[in-house]
């Protein structure tokens, strides 16, 4: 009774969305997903959640994904069943979350997460009841919801998803698809629509204007207008979100296999002012611009390769050319060139993570791989031996080859580090040039300017 009246209410509040209480229901000869398609441990799930009596679907990505002919990157079931209950049933499950509580299913290598159907967002700020079947709703000053965890019906969860192409239910026993606000039409047209008001949807939750972006570059779907419009004016929520949600979700972008695109979506959106503020700086130099590109390219062929990928590269290679900026602008006032570079990487860090905290353990990492980037100029006598044998050379290596197919430096040092590193201790030694460099000079300046030079010394063979 109370859930028909939340049901009409939340209708009648948002009169234009395209909204049927009862689902339009496709059959598999329309759609073509086949049994034979899904994951062998949602088909479980779903099977043993039926039996026991509750509504068991796939729903989310993996359907839209299935839809779309493109392999699902994990599957999402979604029950009436209520977390406790959905746990009692599976031997290896786990109750997890605090903003929506959800149980990890395991089977063999494979997880799966069951979500119970959930209620509206609007309107459920102060419902403090807890009868079991619901829990608190908690909303911030500005509206974004902090917590949500008030169970509804299939129909109310349809409407609480992101997007119409997101919010189809898949019944792997009958093959049906069950189609609440016209997800369907939407996909087979090509558009990512916001359901409800896209105003509201982005006050709630601000993440929503990254994912419609990851969303329209990835499907290579048109983001649909009025889903669109607000998002310039908008995107300065994206302050109030806690910067490790922040960053997940960007990580979400940069490697979805298609970086380039949604790189390009996000900025035509005015998005990255939020999460990359330097990235404007960067791309507005030609160098920049190529390195980026090659970088988020090799990232994209990495991720289609299912070869492994790296934030702390990455977020060092979309950064590094205004590192290089700050530290040749502070070498041409006078700075030593390794000073200068550590000072112009604290700096880089310091604007970037006022806007998007980057973990501590990936700024380090980050650092280490430019800090490296000196020490492959050095040619003579142990130093490359020790370059060789320093935990982050793969790195920094993959990096300084970057680095010369973008133009920025002659291949012929990328070439020679990738004879040096596999060559024989002979060969090696032939290769070494001739040791002219700073040890000599050293020697020559100790009495006379100890401290500089001993400071450089430093500097060039850290760790
Ligand atoms: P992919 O996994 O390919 O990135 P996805 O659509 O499966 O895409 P998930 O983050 O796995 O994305 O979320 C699963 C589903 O949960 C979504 O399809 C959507 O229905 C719902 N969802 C996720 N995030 C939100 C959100 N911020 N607001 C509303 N619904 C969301
Ligand atoms: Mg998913």
């Amino acid at each position: 009774m109370i859930r028909k009246l939340i049901r009409k209410v939340f209708s009648k509040a948002r009169p234009k969305a395209a909204q049927h209480a009862q689902p339009k229901i496709i059959p598999e000869k329309k759609h073509g997903v086949r049994h034979s398609q899904i994951s062998s441990c949602a088909i479980k799930v779903t099977a043993e959640l039926q039996r026991a009596g509750f509504a068991a679907f796939v729903v989310g990505g993996a359907v839209r994904d299935l839809l779309l002919d493109k392999t699902p990157k994990d599957y999402d079931v979604a029950t009436d069943a209520t977390p406790e209950q959905v746990r009692d049933l599976f031997r290896r499950s786990r109750i997890i979350g605090r903003r929506f509580r959800l149980v990890h299913v395991m089977c063999g290598p494979e997880t799966i997460e069951v979500s119970t159907f959930r209620g509206p967002a609007a309107g459920a700020a102060d419902d403090d009841e807890d009868d079991g079947r619901k829990t608190r709703h908690v909303t911030s000053e500005s509206g974004r919801i902090l917590r949500d965890n008030v169970f509804g019906s299939q129909f109310e969860d349809a409407l609480r998803r992101d997007f119409t192409v997101n919010a189809l239910f898949y019944d792997p026993s009958s093959g049906e698809i069950w189609d609440y606000i016209d997800g369907y039409q939407d996909l087979k047209d090509g558009v990512l629509r916001i359901i409800g008001d896209p105003r509201t949807r982005y006050q709630e939750d601000p993440v929503r204007m990254l994912r419609a972006a990851r969303f329209a570059a990835k499907l290579e779907f048109h983001l649909d207008p009025a889903s669109r419009a607000p998002i310039a004016q908008m995107g300065h929520l994206l302050e109030d979100v806690p910067p490790s949600r922040l960053f997940d979700e960007i990580l979400k972008l940069l490697f979805s296999g298609h970086a380039q695109r949604s790189l390009k979506q996000l900025r035509a959106e005015g998005l990255h002012h939020g999460v990359l503020p330097l990235l404007d700086v960067i791309l507005e130099q030609p160098m920049g611009e190529r390195f980026v590109t090659l970088a988020l390219h090799q990232t994209d062929l990495r991720i289609k390769e299912d070869k492994p990928v790296s934030p702390a590269f990455l977020f060092a290679a979309l950064l590094w050319h205004e590192v290089l900026a700050i530290s040749q602008k502070l070498e041409s006032a006078g700075e030593r060139q390794i000073p200068a570079l550590y000072q112009a990487m604290e700096q880089v860090i310091q604007t970037q993570v006022e806007m998007l905290a980057i973990p501590r353990r990936y700024t380090t990492n980050m650092k280490e791989i430019w800090g490296l980037q000196p020490r492959f100029t050095q040619r003579a006598g142990k130093r490359p031996f020790a370059l060789l044998a320093h935990p982050r050379f793969r790195a920094g290596y993959d990096f300084l080859l970057l680095r010369c197919e973008s133009g920025e430096l002659d291949m012929e040092l990328g070439r020679w580090w990738e004879t040096f590193q596999h060559g024989s201790d002979v060969q090696r030694a032939e290769m070494l040039q001739p040791d002219t460099g700073p040890k000599k000079r050293r020697r020559r300046r100790k009495p006379k300017n100890a401290a500089h030079s001993a400071d450089t010394a430093d500097l060039a063979a850290e760790d």
